[in-house]
């Protein structure tokens, strides 16, 4: 059993910075006396909840939990009363933990609140816990069904953070700069506890914008997380904004994860400011699985190799693993590792289903693996794969066609039930300028051009916006009542 933050024990780290939210920040030994001070309020509950706001105080209240050996629910703030019930009801936390001043709605309201004081002093004694209980319940972003509560045990987080400090040469000198939400495994694991277990520092935007990370890049931070929504703005904005070209060209590290991002964008930012975003992927339940290293060949819409401990393998639908590194053979990938959680909250039956007998946790994404072992998404079993005259067609590489059109803002294709292909392939395109699109058959030819022609979109749907949850990740669940 070894500790999750050692430089929170070290007095020679005392005044480094840890946590800075906007104007408000904290050293690592404001920290620890915040944290001890909380930790020794809630120590003994069973499990707390966050009210997780981009805030000073949700990190002090989670590493105060983690102190206490308490396992922590972060609740996303923007989430509806229902969501909220049905997390806070399969969760049951002793308590809530949010900042002075917060207004909590209904479902949230009613358990016993305690507030986060982050000027609040105590001794730093973190409790003596086992390695395999739990740290967190993160509840995935229900892109494809309602969220499910993934318990994450202390070992995960440690495991994934370490393979990921070895992947990325991440190191305590290393400041972070994040805008992310602080209720999924991206914000918090990564972004807030991973600055931390290294002894860096993180400096969260509180709102992601484009002048922000010119801001805090250009101050000197090193490394840069964000969602494909995010890099899309970014490629954006780098048009008309030399300093946001140059503090992106002065960064050690652009990282992109939670959902493919998009060749398009990659290239984009690649042009304006001669450095490749790298990718990273991962789950709530694996937290993270692959990424190219540091130093290594970021190639656009592929996320690297499996990280340090990570055994990844990608099998066939009859659960035999296919061994080609051709590029084409498509399979769901299967992990196993340190990484992995332990189970779904009081989902005995989901756990067991995504499991196989050997102990590989089923991730329902469907991937290739090229020569050298990269292994490039195609996209979700459930949503991404499309079956189609005789094919197995990944939506990704469709969508990545239609954003090069320079007619097309965002794109998302899905499969239709079809007669005579099985299903056929359905674009969904919001076009740069609503008022005179690109037509159906000149994006057809477009991706059947790049691609192949049996890729090419039977159908074309325009819209005017993309269903997106808050990660950026588009509900193809909700397209289809478009
Ligand atoms: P739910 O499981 O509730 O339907 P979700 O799978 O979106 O929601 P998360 O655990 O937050 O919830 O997201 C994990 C998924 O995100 C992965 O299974 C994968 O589909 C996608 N993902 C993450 N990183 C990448 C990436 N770099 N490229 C492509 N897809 C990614
Ligand atoms: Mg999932």
């Amino acid at each position: 059993m070894s500790s999750l933050f050692p430089a929170l024990n070290e007095p020679s780290a005392g005044r480094r910075p840890a946590l800075c939210f906007g104007e408000r920040a904290l050293t690592y030994a404001e920290l620890a006396a915040a944290a001890g001070a909380l930790a020794g309020r809630i120590g003994g509950a069973e499990r707390v909840a966050v009210w997780a706001t981009p805030s000073l105080e949700t990190a002090v209240a989670v590493v105060a939990a983690l102190t206490a050996g308490v396992p922590v629910v972060p609740l996303n703030p923007k989430s509806g009363e229902g969501e909220l019930g049905h997390i806070l009801s399969d969760s049951g936390p002793s308590l809530v933990l949010a900042a002075p001043g917060d207004e909590l709605p209904a479902p949230v309201g009613v358990f016993e609140r305690v507030e986060v004081d982050v000027h609040g002093t105590g001794a730093f004694t973190p409790a003596e816990v086992g390695e395999e209980s739990p740290a967190l319940v993160v509840y995935t972003s229900g892109t494809t069904g309602p969220p499910k509560g993934a318990v994450i045990p202390r070992r995960a987080v440690a495991a994934t953070l370490d393979a990921l400090a070895d992947a990325w040469k991440w190191t305590g000198d290393d400041v972070l700069v994040q805008g992310l939400p602080l209720f999924h495994v991206h914000g918090l694991v990564l972004g807030v506890l991973g600055p931390l277990r290294r002894g860096g520092s993180v400096r969260h935007l509180g709102r992601f914008s484009t002048a922000g990370v010119a801001r805090e890049l250009g101050a000197g931070a090193t490394m840069l997380f964000g969602v494909p929504t995010m890099y899309h703005r970014i490629a954006e904005a780098l048009a008309g904004d030399p300093e946001l070209a140059k503090a992106l060209g002065r960064a050690r590290l652009l990282v992109s994860g939670s959902a493919a991002l998009p060749v398009h964008d990659h290239e984009r930012i690649a042009a304006a400011t001669g450095r490749r975003v790298i990718e990273r992927y991962g789950m709530t339940e694996t937290l993270m699985n692959t990424s190219v290293r540091a130093g290594g060949e970021a190639r656009p819409g592929t996320v690297g190799v499996p990280l340090p401990g990570v055994e990844l393998r990608l099998v066939e639908e009859d659960g035999s693993p296919i061994t080609a590194y051709d590029g084409e053979t498509v399979g769901e990938i299967q992990v196993r590792g340190p990484n992995l959680f332990t189970e779904y909250l009081n989902r005995p039956d989901a756990t067991t289903a995504a499991f196989t007998a050997d102990g590989w946790f089923r991730t329902g994404d469907m991937a290739v693996r090229e020569a050298d072992g990269y292994v490039r998404i195609v996209g979700r079993k459930a949503t991404d794969l499309i079956k189609s005259g005789g094919y197995k067609i990944g939506a990704g590489e469709i969508e990545n066609a239609l954003l090069e059109h320079p007619g097309v803002r965002e794109a998302a294709v899905t499969g239709e039930p079809d007669e005579d292909l099985g299903e056929r392939i359905v674009a969904w395109v919001v076009p740069v300028d609503a008022g005179d699109p690109p037509g159906a058959d000149a994006l057809a030819d477009h991706v059947a051009r790049r691609l192949a022609p049996h890729k090419r979109p039977r159908v074309v749907r325009y819209l005017d916006a993309l269903p997106r949850n808050d990660m950026g990740k588009i509900m193809k669940r909700a397209l289809g009542d478009a």
